[in-house]
Order: structure tokens, then C-alpha cells, then sequence
């Protein structure tokens, strides 16, 4: 079976028999290696040299513990939207009573860091800015680096979903200047749902400082002491932790820039590949993702039909989300994926499209 949405992804032999280790005690010392090893071994990965805290959570709860550690009800924020994932950041910044400005894009596009720099200087000032950098739903990476620029001409803090790139797109914490950069296990980690990792930037503690949102199992203030002693302020996915460490190594020995290059050719050639079948793709040339692809479907093709068909033929990808359900289905190739894999994905999408057509040629 090949797994092939944007996450969950699939887990190398070696991670899934990391999973099956005995417990052990989390207030222990094994655990304190644990969490120490993996925090350390994670921080090339983000190019950062800030703190970086890990929870027990998916993606979307770190998403959360970013919005609540930093602000208080009443902070102006813009949150920068270009599909579901954005919208997803901004309403926990206005639930927790932010005034959120957002600035929409299109789906499909990616954000023109001139109209950021615009909404930033008329509609300012600001205490923080979201960004996704790749959105997921769609199929689109922000230009980050020229988004953070301009985000850094300004005080505003810059909190980043970097969830289904950091790891696998390069995204250059320090240099760029990104506050809080969150990520989730299950996406290009080769690690199961579970874990949310996090990094926090001196100006993001500044701000956790008079943060007042309300927060209990999200304050970093107390993952961060807690770390001081190798520990977490509830009990952590133990199992989780003892994934994370086997795939570290595995992504050590390929290292980042081999990664990000893997993650490049396979999506190149899903393109390709799509092309080549005679559809379309769904996001803007330019800032294609390399890890999630979104192809346009046909209107003369069932994308419910399509996605049944390529998982009974041992395929399973994903399809759109919210208003885009029926009109896109999206490739994962993010993780554990090679140009192989996206082969046999690209078969199994040739193979079904004729199936799937609406009016089907009498066979
Ligand atoms: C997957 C994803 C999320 C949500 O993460 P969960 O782990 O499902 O909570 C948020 N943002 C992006 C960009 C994602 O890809």
C-alpha cells in the first residue's frame, strides 16, 4: 500500500520497531537523555539556534500554543492566508481575542510579499504577523524569506506554520528572522501524529512575558523549565520520542540539503508526470509545493470516484479540503518518498482516470 497524502506518512522499518520499545519512566533519567538528544538533534533542522520545544500534540496544537504564548487578547494581527491552514491560524488567533486584519489570497497563489509590505505599513502597527509557509490544501509555498523581510522591517512578531516544510523545504529560522516556527511529526519527519516541535525566539519570549491569552497545557514557559530538567509538564508520547530519535538519524545520514533536493525531484516529476496525463496543475507555476502537489480535476471526472479507485488499486492520495472537496485531489511526496514511489502513484493515476470519468466509455 502506498501512503501518499500529506501527512500521516510512511514509517521506515527501523522508526515503526522504535515504537514497539517497552516504556520507560518519563521523571527518569533514559527520558532526560531522550528529550535532550532530539531537541539538540532537531535544531539543524530549523537552521535555528533558539529554544525549541516539543509537545505532545498535533501540529494544529502547536499552531495554538504559538497564538497563546505570545499574544493577548486585544494584539492587532495580521494573519497572511493563502487556504484552509491560514484561515485555520488565524480563527485561533481570533477565538483566543485578537483582532485579526486578513489578508486573503487567492487559492492557488502564493502571497506577493509587496502586498504583506502594503497591508504592513496601511494597516499596521502590528504585534505579529502569521504565515504558513507551505500551504498544505492547495499546493503553494510562500516566498518566506521575502514575506520575513518585510515582516522585519516592522516589530511584529513573525509566527510561522512551517508544519509541511520544515524538514523537507528548506525554511531558515535564524537568518530569516522567523520568531516561532512550529512543525508536526507526522508530516516530512517520518514520525507518526503525535508530536508538535517548536522554536521560540528571544523577541517570542519578550513577548511571553506579557502575554495574557489563557494557557495551561500550551505554556512553553513551563516546557521550557521543565526541559531544564529533561522533562515535560504532563507525561509526553514516550513512543513518539523514541521515533523521532531513530528517524533523526536516518535524516542525519541523508542530511538536510540531500532532503530538500530528494523532496525537489520528486515533486518535479509528479508534476511532470501530471502534465503528461494531460491535467492541471492547481497551484501558480512558480511557487509549486515540493511537498504536496494539487492537481485541478477534470469536470468530466468523479474526484470521489478517482480517489476509491486508486486506493483499491493500492494507492491512496488525498482530496481537497472545504470549498475545494471535488475539485482538486492533492499527492503527498513528502518524508519517506522516492522518485520510484512517485511512479507507481503516477500509474495508478493513469490507470483510474478512465474510470473515473462521469460517462464512462461502454466497455
Ligand atoms: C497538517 C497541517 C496542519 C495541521 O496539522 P495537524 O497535525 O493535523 O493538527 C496545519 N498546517 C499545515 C500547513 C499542515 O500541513
Amino acid at each position: 500500500m502506498q501512503l501518499r497524502i500529506p501527512g500521516p506518512t510512511p514509517l521506515p522499518d527501523a522508526v515503526r520497531e522504535a515504537l514497539a520499545r517497552p516504556m520507560i519512566n518519563h521523571r527518569g533519567p533514559e527520558f532526560a537523555e531522550l528529550i535532550n538528544d532530539v531537541t539538540r538533534r532537531l535544531k539543524p533542522f530549523f537552521q535555528t539556534s533558539n529554544d525549541l520545544l516539543i509537545l505532545t500534540a498535533s501540529g494544529t496544537g502547536g499552531l495554538e500554543a504559538a497564538v497563546v504564548n505570545t499574544l493577548s487578547p486585544g494584539d492587532r494581527v495580521l494573519a497572511v492566508s493563502i487556504g484552509y491552514f491560514g484561515d485555520r491560524f488565524a480563527e485561533i488567533a481570533r477565538l483566543f481575542g485578537a483582532e485579526v486584519v486578513k489578508l486573503s489570497v487567492e487559492p492557488g497563489r502564493a502571497a506577493d510579499p509587496a502586498v504583506v509590505a502594503r497591508a504592513l505599513a496601511e494597516q499596521g502597527p502590528f504585534k505579529a504577523v502569521l504565515v504558513t509557509h507551505n500551504e498544505t490544501s492547495t499546493g503553494v509555498t510562500n516566498d518566506l524569506a521575502a514575506i520575513a523581510r518585510e515582516v522585519r522591517r516592522t516589530d511584529a512578531l513573525l509566527l510561522v506554520d512551517g508544519i509541511s516544510s520544515v524538514g523537507s523545504i528548506e525554511l531558515r529560522t535564524d537568518e530569516w528572522g522567523c520568531d516561532v516556527v512550529i512543525a508536526g511529526s507526522q508530516k516530512g519527519w517520518m514520525v507518526p501524529p503525535g508530536l508538535t516541535m517548536l522554536t521560540m525566539s528571544r523577541r517570542a519570549w519578550d513577548a511571553y512575558a506579557t502575554a495574557r491569552m489563557p494557557r495551561f497545557y500550551w505554556d512553553l514557559g513551563k516546557a521550557r523549565a521543565a526541559l531544564e530538567r529533561g522533562q515535560t509538564p504532563a507525561t509526553p508520547a514516550i513512543s513518539l520520542f523514541f521515533a523521532l530519535q531513530t528517524s533523526l538519524g536516518l535524516m542525519e545520514r541523508e542530511g538536510l540539503a540531500a532532503i530538500a533536493a530528494r523532496h525537489h525531484r520528486c515533486a518535479e516529476r509528479v508534476r511532470q508526470g501530471v502534465r503528461a496525463l494531460g491535467l492541471e496543475l492547481f497551484a501558480e507555476e512558480a511557487h509549486a509545493s515540493d511537498t504536496v502537489t494539487a492537481v485541478r480535476v477534470p469536470e468530466d471526472v468523479d474526484a470521489a470516484r478517482l480517489l476509491r479507485v486508486m486506493r483499491e488499486s493500492g494507492v491512496v492520495i488525498a482530496g481537497g479540503q472545504g470549498a475545494l472537496a471535488g475539485r482538486i485531489i492533492r499527492i503527498g511526496h513528502l518524508g519517506w518518498v522516492t522518485e520510484a514511489d512517485i511512479d507507481e502513484v503516477l500509474a495508478a493515476l493513469e490507470r483510474a482516470l478512465p474510470l473515473a470519468r462521469r460517462t464512462p466509455l461502454a466497455r
